[in-house]
């Protein structure tokens, strides 16, 4: 029962709810992958470290090349099968950073980052999963050329899911790193804090890498407790969601703060508060009288704010 009805209807979370069949059975499958790449129907997105390759349209930008188109502009540095779109194949094609970087400003072609494709809705919202999917596996595939385990050259195979070492015979899998995203909160208040990082007007909610041998819930409370003083009891899951800078996975959850007294960590904040809902409310709404903001839709924080708001949280 949404208290709060001026929000209005909930807005899609970025980067999630993929369409596609990943399909992993074809993987092992070089022929079946070959022909899946000459298909008609085939598509691949294009990306250059962190930069996306579109094609100019009207109004929307359009992120999907032939494997031909793809080819064209320059080869492929690592090709992704990311999976099947109602029978279509489709691929992450990766070229070398100034590969793309060069076809910026030429006709017919639009060059940018996923955050500001995603932010500005630049091209059609079922096309940001995959995107970030491309972009996560190819990033791997950049920063593990050589063996861990022994130093030597390692090569892609499973259609760009996993790299073998032919010298040691290690096999290395596409990595993903969790993050604890939370929102701590005591009755009508919650903690936001700036990251030196934010745009001037931005509060967002606290977020930290969890560690090895760590649990969610454990990570919530110590980043809290860390980055703004602030114990935490009960911890509440929310969602997930891929977070493709570079290959993250962030997991929401509400957390019941038990203290109040803030300390702010300034290595890690710039600043943290306690904000009453009037105030974040005004802020998802862009009607804040300082002009205070909160995340925009395409992140989870924004997601999180609002359930908090909307007394969807499971934490009294
Ligand atoms: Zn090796």
């Amino acid at each position: 029962m949404p208290s709060r009805p001026e929000l209005g209807p909930k807005p899609p979370l970025g980067y999630a709810q993929s369409r596609i069949e990943r399909a992993a059975e074809l993987r092992p499958d070089d022929a079946v992958i070959a022909r899946l790449m000459a298909q008609p129907d085939a598509g691949a997105y294009v990306i250059g470290g962190d930069s996306i390759v579109l094609k100019q349209g009207a109004p929307l930008q359009e992120p999907l090349f032939t494997l031909a188109e793809a080819r064209a502009l320059h080869a492929a540095s690592e090709t992704v099968f990311l999976g099947l779109l109602d029978g279509a194949a489709r691929f992450g094609y990766g070229l070398p950073s100034a590969a793309a970087e060069a076809l910026k400003g030429h006709d017919g072609y639009h060059v940018t980052d996923l955050r500001s494709i995603a932010v500005h809705g630049l091209v059609a919202p079922e096309h940001l999963p995959p995107i970030a999917e491309a972009k996560a596996v190819l990033h791997w595939h950049q920063r593990h050329r050589f063996c861990p385990n022994c130093g030597a050259p390692t090569q892609a195979v499973q259609a760009g899911w996993r790299r073998d070492c032919p010298a040691c015979k290690a096999e290395h899998f596409p990595r993903t790193d969790p993050v604890a995203i939370m929102l701590a909160s005591a009755g009508e208040q919650c903690l936001l804090g700036r990251s030196p990082r934010f745009a001037p007007t931005m509060w967002s909610c606290l977020a930290g890498f969890i560690e090895p041998g760590e649990a969610i819930e454990d990570a919530v409370r110590r980043e809290t407790r860390e980055e703004a003083g602030i114990s935490c009891g009960r911890v509440t899951y929310f969602r997930s969601q891929p977070w493709p800078f570079p290959t993250s996975l962030m997991i929401g959850c509400h957390a019941e703060a038990l203290t109040h007294d803030i300390v702010v960590d300034r290595a890690e904040l710039e600043d943290a508060r306690w904000f009453s809902k009037a105030e974040v409310e005004s802020m998802l709404l862009r009607r804040h009288p300082q002009g205070l903001t909160a995340p925009p839709p395409v992140a989870i924080a924004h997601h999180l704010i609002r359930a908090w708001l909307e007394d969807e949280i499971g934490i009294d």
